[in-house]
């Protein structure tokens, strides 16, 4: 099997309570994703990953990072699903997630995990362990609620079904878990049927949080990927981008204006948290040293 060399797995990150995904540490354990999702910003040119739905494990990235973990000063947050979806079909047969989970348990550190795979619950064994002392969120993302719309824009992972399961056996487990609303995109999924639809799962599910945006970002072979796919599966619908978003980097939808005083209203009448702050306070834990000192 193909291998990439590493030198490093973990990357230092500056933690903003005000900001998405409150990490002190990123890590990608394999490089590039086979979800095949339409949007997906990791296709860009500044990240430098060709042939990038093919999924490449990090050489050694365990040994790694047990080395790294051993060395850090400061325990804390490690994120994963950044850049690549740490359950991806390989992690099955490899399980590097499975055991960089069990490391962050025996160094006491806390986990922010974003994916779009029902895999995650093959792992709650090792959440509700490192979820006794420490930090853990999870965020499934979700972004229609429609079965055939969301083969189009994420053809090769979970179904919206299997995800608002994993959300709700998550859930009931303890495990904080809750929506990465995001990217929608504009004249496909950004309609107020598809946010009720997707509210009420969530509703079901019991889901911690939701963090909502109404756009996507574009850039280079994103752009061109994403086009691509439009010209394919929604006739039209590029021209509209080219004319409203040009070469931005940043495409909002029209509809923002509606749907986040939506979101919110549905949010609080459902006890779903959407403020990043109290989203991160709500998880955050103070580090072992911190609790026992208290
Ligand atoms: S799951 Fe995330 S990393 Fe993978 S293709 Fe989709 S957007 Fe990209």
């Amino acid at each position: 099997m193909e291998e990439l060399l590493a030198k490093t797995i973990l990357q230092k990150t500056k933690p903003d309570i005000d900001f998405w995904f409150y990490n002190d540490y990123n890590m990608n354990l394999y490089r590039g994703c086979s979800h095949g999702c339409i949007y997906c910003d990791s296709r860009s040119l500044c990240y430098g990953i060709e042939n990038f739905d093919k999924v490449i494990p990090k050489k050694d990235s365990i040994k790694i990072l047990e080395e790294e973990l051993i060395r850090k000063r400061k325990k804390g947050i490690i994120g994963m699903g950044s850049m690549s979806d740490p359950y991806n079909p390989l992690e099955k047969k490899l399980k590097n997630t499975r055991d960089a989970l069990k490391l962050i348990l025996k160094y006491g550190y806390g986990t922010q995990i974003i994916t779009k795979s029902n895999l995650i619950l093959r792992d709650l064994d090792l959440l509700k362990e490192i979820n006794v002392h420490e930090s853990v969120l999870v965020n499934i993302t979700v972004t229609t609620a429609d079965p055939v719309l969301q083969k189009i824009i994420e053809p090769f992972s979970s179904t919206t079904e299997e995800r608002f399961e994993a959300l709700k056996i998550l859930n009931e487990n303890g495990i904080k878990a809750g929506i990465t609303l995001m990217p929608i995109l504009p004249y496909v999924n950004d309609t107020v049927e598809n946010l009720d639809a997707l509210l009420e799962k969530a509703k079901a599910a019991k889901v911690h949080h939701i963090y909502p945006w109404f756009g996507l970002t574009m850039r280079d072979r994103q752009r061109d990927y994403l086009y691509q796919k439009l010209d394919e599966h929604f006739p039209g619908v590029r021209q509209k981008y080219e004319r409203e978003f040009g070469q931005n980097y940043q495409a909002n939808s029209r509809n923002s204006n509606t749907l986040y005083p939506h979101l919110q209203e549905k949010c609080k009448q459902y006890g779903i948290l959407y403020n990043i702050r109290d989203i991160n306070k709500s998880f955050v834990k103070p580090p072992k040293q911190m609790q026992l000192e208290l």
